[in-house]
């Protein structure tokens, strides 16, 4: 028999939207992903990879070029001194990453800090880690979160934080203050913080990403995933990397073992390749995303939504109440694919406790004309409701 944590968990809300999306024919600003094919110099170096390259298991940890490759790029963005050798390992996406990380490091019955909105696969992987995951609930408009807050999370069995920064679904980027705050409470309890960075290089101006394992104190307790897809914008190649203090990273490593063991080789290459950004890849994505962003905020402000600033990921949000939507976000999403031809996400889903529904996320990495097209429908929507 299944367990029942899986047997009777839905889809996940990305797959149900896409799913509903393909069904309806709908603009998808639901599920993150570009609509453009990805940097072709990095397309064309895994192509070359597949035909004249090295198809056959690469090394457990990953191909030293693209460790090595990790290491120089993050003492280059973001000034961190990492051995690739003993602090890097190389997974199938962020997600095989998070799943190695939790289960490396949870024992039976460990407590472990979420904020909610959370990234939808920590509450399910922690429990199958034999965790306990305990949330803390941010709110919008500022989903900010303080001291007294993660207090009242934290007991004797608190073993770990979950950090998302920058922040998906909600696009915060943490600032400074914040940071130095959680590097305290995790000093102070002992708490190994693992960071999902995997929105590091999708960060607009002026706002700026630092690495909580650079904050005081924090370089033997963080662990830290990043994930190539993102970086580059091509979400279906699931490369991804751990960068952790040597203990972590070889506890971490003896559980990616035997979970997938290694990532196609080829686009390890071109992950390699990408991340010396020859091409100015880093600047341009973000200038590029940050023009869809405002695109699409201001379209919908014509419209009459009311929107909430993004300084990083592909996603705004929108606040209902204050756009004139009556019904809840789950509602609005459904109603809005169906009947008015796009597909977006309810940031309720994010929740486990006491969710906040009067949120929906959108995503902007698309042409302009889908984002016109995507406010223009999504104001259809909110006026075939108010008719009904
Ligand atoms: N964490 C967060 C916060 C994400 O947004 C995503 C993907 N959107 C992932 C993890 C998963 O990344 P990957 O596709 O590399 O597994
Ligand atoms: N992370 C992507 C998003 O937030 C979706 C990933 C997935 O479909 N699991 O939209």
């Amino acid at each position: 028999m299944a367990h029942p944590v899986y047997a009777q968990m839905p889809t996940t809300i990305f797959e149900e939207m896409s799913g509903l999306a393909r069904e309806f024919g709908a603009i998808n600003l639901g599920q993150g992903f570009p609509d453009t094919p990805g940097p072709l110099a990095l397309r064309a170096k895994a192509a070359d990879a597949v035909l004249n390259g090295y198809n056959q298991y690469p090394p457990m940890a990953g191909l030293p070029e693209l460790r090595e490759a990790v290491a120089r790029h993050y003492a280059r963005t973001q000034g961190l001194d990492l051995d690739w050798r003993s602090e890097v390992t190389v997974t199938s996406g962020a997600t095989e990453a998070l799943a190695a990380t939790f289960l490396a490091l949870i024992e039976p019955g460990d407590e472990v800090l979420v904020f909610q909105p959370f990234y939808d696969a920590y509450p399910p992987l922690i429990r199958r880690a034999g965790g306990i995951p305990k949330l803390v609930r941010l709110e919008p408009p500022h989903w900010r979160f303080d001291r007294a807050m993660l207090e009242a999370a934290i007991g004797p069995r608190t073993r770990m934080l979950v950090l998302n920064n920058p922040v998906n679904p909600t696009g915060v980027v943490m600032p400074p203050e914040d940071l130095a705050l959680l590097a305290e409470v995790c000093a102070e309890h002992d708490l190994v913080a693992v960071c999902d960075e995997v929105w590091e290089q999708v960060v607009f101006a002026p706002a700026r990403h630092q690495p909580l394992l650079a904050a005081p104190g924090m370089r033997a307790r963080t662990v830290k995933i990043g994930s190539a897809g993102k970086m580059f914008g091509l979400t279906g190649w699931k490369v991804g990397f751990i960068c952790a203090a040597p203990a972590l990273t070889h506890a971490i490593a003896r559980a990616h073992q035997f979970l997938t063991f290694t990532t196609p080789p080829n686009l390890q290459t071109a992950a390699a390749y990408g991340l010396e950004d020859a091409q100015g890849w880093f600047e341009a994505m973000p200038r590029e995303l940050a023009a869809s962003r405002d695109r699409l905020t201001e379209a919908l402000r014509q419209e009459g939504f009311a929107v909430l600033p993004s300084q990083g990921t592909y996603f705004l949000t929108i606040d209902l109440p204050g756009s004139g939507v009556t019904m809840d976000d789950r509602g609005f999403a459904l109603h809005a694919v169906r009947e008015a031809g796009v597909a977006s996400i309810p940031v309720s889903s994010f929740y486990e406790q006491a969710p906040v529904t009067t949120i929906l996320r959108l995503c902007f990495s698309k042409a302009d004309a889908i984002l016109d097209e995507g406010a223009a429908r999504l104001a259809r929507a909110r006026d075939l409701a108010l008719r009904r």
